[in-house]
């Protein structure tokens, strides 16, 4: 088996486009990194997940960082950003980063300064690394400067706690400067929130907690027609589904703060996707950016063959 890490066209930083309504979406990466597969699957056996997510000689497995540009018809709005430029040089290694996000925007011809509004679905540093970007001579500065930012309030609170447990996955140079100057728009409450809440970012775009990977994990809605209005719809799921390997309802992650939640909010998730056909779009797939889902013939969500 090829290992996808080989796959020709594995250095492409675009990694796929596509229409949604009258929205186009363009998928451009920070490059691909490497996690732990056991990690990456908590407690799902290794003879199982090899076969959809094969390991390399320190069990590694290959991982994409996707932002997602939507472009409306009055918006360009950019979904994540990515692991940027600000990892400790150790960790950097560790991770195998590209930082490879501005040659994306280069290559797909959009200038940062077009973004004007910024999503972050959680805080984790490989979801919003390039929110800031660290200058030659040290400065933190706003990778978008007309953009306005929205993450939530309670991802904030979390990171600026530094727990034990996940301490090492927020890095407050990827937030605090712009709260700091006002660019960041902070949504909900500090508290859990209850899964459902929804908040509208822009006409066609909104933003609903997923629990589980992260207390307020968002999900990014894409209905050009507007919420609920039955046509086209995309959806940026984030790490409540991360790959195309992970559709299985049971297959969540080590690194999930609630296994058990997201194992709930993924029923939730799917009575709606599969039924209403929507676009899936996966944050940490580097060769399936996007897919339909549907059920097998023994009821299991499965990637609809293109
Ligand atoms: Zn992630």
């Amino acid at each position: 088996m090829t290992h996808p890490a080989q796959r020709p066209d594995s250095t492409n930083p675009i990694r796929g486009r596509t229409t949604v309504g009258d929205f186009e979406l363009t998928v451009l990466s920070d490059g691909h990194y490497f996690l732990d597969g056991g990690a990456m699957f908590g407690v799902v056996p290794k003879l199982l997940w090899e076969k959809r997510a094969p390991a390399d000689e320190q069990n590694r497995i290959l991982l994409g960082l996707n932002t997602v540009i939507v472009r409306t018809s009055q918006h360009t709005v950019a979904i994540e950003t990515g692991i940027g430029n600000k990892l400790p040089a150790k960790l950097k290694e560790i991770y195998g980063a590209q930082q490879q996000l501005p040659r994306a925007f280069e290559a797909a011809q959009i200038r940062p300064e077009e973004v004007d509004i910024v999503i972050n679905s959680h805080l984790h540093f490989d979801h919003c690394g390039w929110n800031t970007t660290r200058t030659a001579d040290g400065r933190i500065v706003p990778t978008f400067p007309n953009a306005r930012y929205f993450a939530h309030r309670g991802e904030v609170a979390h990171g600026h706690l530094q727990l034990e447990r996940d301490a090492i996955s927020y890095i407050s140079d990827n937030y605090d400067p712009l709260i700091a100057s006002g660019q960041m728009t902070l949504l909900g409450s500090d508290s859990a929130t209850e899964p459902g809440e929804t908040y509208p970012i822009v006409p066609g775009i909104s933003v609903e907690c997923f629990p589980g990977h992260t207390a307020q994990l968002l999900a990014i809605h894409i209905e050009p027609g507007g919420t609920g209005s039955g046509g086209p719809h995309a959806c940026y799921i984030s790490d409540l589904i991360p790959t195309s390997a992970h559709l299985d309802i049971t297959w969540v992650m080590g690194y999930d703060l609630d296994p058990v939640t997201c194992i709930a909010e993924r029923k939730r998730f799917y009575q709606r996707a599969i039924p209403e056909k929507w676009l899936v779009l996966f944050t940490h797939d580097h060769h399936t950016p996007f897919a339909r889902i549907q059920l097998n013939e023994k009821g299991k969500p499965v990637v609809v063959s293109p």
